[in-house]
């Protein structure tokens, strides 16, 4: 372990001792009496302004937080990638920024624009790009590890993550995006494939949420995975010359319940809207990521915190994810 590692290291976890959960609160607690941006990204969450919007059959909260504009705005073209700094590189954290090794590969840290208390970022030692396919054991073990008071998220590199070139997930608190709650309530499931049921993951269609939701869920990481690779296959476009393989658009969020996993997959075919990148009046500065796909909507815009309706919203969605339910 290098010396800039080690000076990052709050506490360490490898499957034993303190829970997981429990080292969380400590640093998130640590790092708000230690690093003041994080203190100060706490307390502008409790000045942001929230309400619902009812859409039809599902509903979604809509966040005002001027702190989020430079995860909304993210610059994320290759050129302007390979240009800037990795910010979860641990060599280029704030000074102040400490975390929890995990395993001794992902480094576990308090997110310092917040889109509710106690989100983490979870970002891998290496400067890897985001692959869920290939990770996709470690982001079941994490959630696991984590317990059912925390939801884990990922966003693909072509729709929603600010660092596509650093392979890193995200954790907040369980209950917090409406599709949780809408999943067991309201959701209207369609099995994928008959045959699914029988290898140990159930894999179905969530409708009625307007946006394609994909759920899997089972007790066996492997046969998850497997499962998530399937679905998968089914999204990649052959590679060509000209377009080498890219994983296909996906945001997921994983949690836990009981002895079961729940894996919730959002298939995109945008990343952003068409009204985000218009210059004039009609602009919307909504860039859609996993936690837009599970319904908290977040703009650093006033004026579209106060005018963004139902309609608008779902044809948002409509025009993010690969198809309408
Ligand atoms: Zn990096």
């Amino acid at each position: 372990m290098n010396d800039v590692l080690r000076d990052r290291i709050y506490a360490s976890f490898s499957g034993g001792g303190v829970p997981l959960e429990e080292l969380c609160g400590g640093l998130l607690s640590q790092q708000q009496h230690s690093w003041a941006e994080l203190k100060q990204a706490y307390d502008s969450l409790n000045t942001v302004r929230s309400r619902s919007v009812e859409c039809d059959g599902f509903s979604v909260r809509l966040v005002f937080n001027p702190g989020r504009a430079v995860n909304t705005t993210a610059a994320v073209r290759p050129e302007e990638i390979r240009e800037r700094p990795c910010f979860l590189c641990s060599a280029n954290l704030p000074s102040a920024q400490k975390g929890i090794l995990y395993h001794r590969e992902f480094l576990i840290l308090g997110n310092p624009r917040p889109t509710v208390p106690f989100h983490l970022t979870i970002a891998h030692l290496d400067h890897r790009p985001q692959a869920l396919c290939e990770h996709i054991e470690t982001f079941l073990k994490i959630t696991a590890d984590l317990g059912c008071g925390f939801i884990t998220l990922y966003n693909g590199p072509r729709c929603g993550a600010s660092a596509p070139d650093h392979l890193h997930f995200q954790a907040v608190p369980s209950g917090q995006m409406p599709i949780e709650g809408e999943l067991e309530n309201t959701g209207i499931f369609i099995p994928l494939n008959p045959c699914s049921e029988t290898r140990g993951a159930r894999v179905r269609r969530a409708t009625g949420f307007g946006r394609e939701a994909l759920l899997i869920e089972g007790d066996d990481v492997s046969l998850i995975a497997a499962a998530f690779r399937d679905y998968m296959d089914t999204l990649t476009e052959p590679a060509t010359k000209e377009k080498p393989p890219e994983e296909p658009m996906i945001n997921a969020a994983a949690s836990l319940s009981g002895k079961v996993w729940r894996l919730l997959v959002f298939p995109r075919r945008a990343h952003r809207p068409a009204a985000f990148y218009r210059d004039d009046a009609d602009r919307i500065v909504v860039s859609p990521a996993v936690m837009e796909m599970g319904g908290i909507i977040v703009t650093p815009v006033e004026r579209d915190f106060d005018r963004l309706d139902a309609n608008t919203i779902q044809s948002i969605y409509r025009e993010v994810s690969l198809a309408d339910t």
